[in-house]
């Protein structure tokens, strides 16, 4: 006796073609917001400024105080919507089929963030970093989002950041170790949304957006991010990428659910 199952998947097929077409077209709509919204702020932004040095001096107290709102509000405005074009950005990007040395990917994320790491008295350690399957530019800017941020949320003690690397396979996984404020678990996945944060800016700027770049970054090459931390007790990001350019992601995901 033959037992068997036949399954019809074209309407699932074709739902998830009408999601991913949605999704799509909400990227593009974010990407050209994004855009064309930095034109009126940079106006906002810089007359605002023009107002407050020409004819500061003619405002009482309270005029400047609103003056001051005005322009703290519209540079906010600017870095939202920079962070917001630069996700959608790294969404509609086109993945080319490139090889990135990561210790030069690193060394060019730390060299944007010198500055950064004199103020705070950071020392920066790496392993042998090795040469993965992905643009130069994209592991830079996983590499100069975390470390940045390892600056960022320091303890009372000067930041110490270790980037090592481990091998998995058709896949590298990185790490980044910091001695910082750490994180609570219950938020170790929350911190990776759009907008998400886990301090007001008066405590430590930001817009949110960092953690979210990095996730599509690495989601786009078939990778996953991660955090382990403890409150008080550091933070250490792990991210996967392929080792080898084309690796093609989503054929390997679609053969193993056939
Ligand atoms: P931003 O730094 O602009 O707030 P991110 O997306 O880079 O945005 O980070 C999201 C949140 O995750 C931060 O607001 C912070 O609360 C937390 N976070 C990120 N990196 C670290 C870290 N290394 N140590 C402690 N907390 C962190």
């Amino acid at each position: 006796m033959w037992i068997g199952t036949n399954t019809d998947i074209h309407e699932q097929k074709e739902r998830e073609q009408e999601l991913r077409r949605a999704n799509e077209d909400l990227q593009q709509f974010a990407y050209s917001a994004s855009h064309d919204l930095q034109e009126p702020i940079r106006n906002v932004t810089v007359y605002s400024e023009v107002i407050a040095k020409r004819y500061g001096p003619l405002f009482d107290e309270q005029g400047l105080h609103f003056l001051t709102f005005l322009t703290d509000g519209g540079k906010r405005l600017a870095r939202l919507v920079n962070d917001l074009l630069a996700y959608t950005q790294v969404s509609l990007a086109e993945i080319t089929d490139s090889q990135a040395k990561a210790s030069v990917a690193l060394e060019n994320a730390l060299a944007a963030l010198a500055e950064a790491i004199r103020e705070t008295g950071a020392r920066v350690t790496f392993d042998s970093l090795p040469e993965v399957g992905m643009g130069e530019a994209h592991l830079q800017q996983l590499f100069q989002n975390l470390v940045s941020n390892a600056l960022k949320y320091r303890g009372q003690e000067p930041p110490r950041v270790h980037v090592s690397v481990a091998d998995q396979g058709s896949f590298c996984c990185f790490s980044v170790q910091d001695n910082g404020i750490g994180i609570d678990p219950q938020y170790k996945e929350k911190i990776f949304g759009v907008f998400k944060r886990l301090h007001h800016a008066g405590q430590y700027s930001g817009t949110g957006i960092g953690l979210a770049i990095c996730q599509r970054v690495v989601e786009r090459y078939g990778g996953r991010i991660w955090v382990e931390s403890q409150l008080g007790r550091g933070a250490t990001f792990y991210f996967t990428v392929p080792r080898q350019a084309g690796w093609n992601f989503t054929a390997e995901a679609e053969s193993t659910a056939s």
